[in-house]
């Protein structure tokens, strides 16, 4: 099976990302889940669609569409590795930040606080 495979530090947990077909597991089986994040093993899987066509498939750049899974899985496991678990599971709230993750990025890169530290708190985020 083809499975591409990286990892990354998550808030200094290691987690894997698994690259991998559709089909290739069951909880991400169907097509209206595109990924999942396993905190329990920390990994991360995202169905990669460059691996293989789907009838229907239309979509030009499907690189774009698997970064975008697993942008959006890696906010799950940031929030819940931070001691958010709750907010971990507001799907809501994970789409928003996985959306504006650039923009924000860009508003502190044009208001020049790009580089300044800003720590969590020892406790997870207040509501
Ligand atoms: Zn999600």
């Amino acid at each position: 099976m083809n499975i591409k495979r990286r990892s990354v530090m998550v808030a200094g947990v290691p987690y894997s990302i698994q690259l991998v077909p559709h089909g290739t597991y069951d909880t991400i089986a169907d097509d209206t889940n595109e990924g999942m994040c396993d905190y329990t093993v920390k990994e991360i899987v995202a169905h990669d669609p460059t691996m293989e066509a789907r009838e229907g498939d239309d979509m030009k750049n499907l690189e774009f569409i698997t970064n975008n899974t697993v942008k959006h899985e890696l906010v799950h496991a940031f929030l819940f590795e931070t001691g958010n678990s709750e907010y971990a599971e507001d799907e809501k709230l994970v789409e928003l930040i996985a959306l504006s993750i650039e923009k924000l990025h860009k508003l502190c890169a044009d208001a020049n606080v790009i580089n300044s530290i800003y720590e969590l708190p020892d406790q997870p985020m207040a509501a």
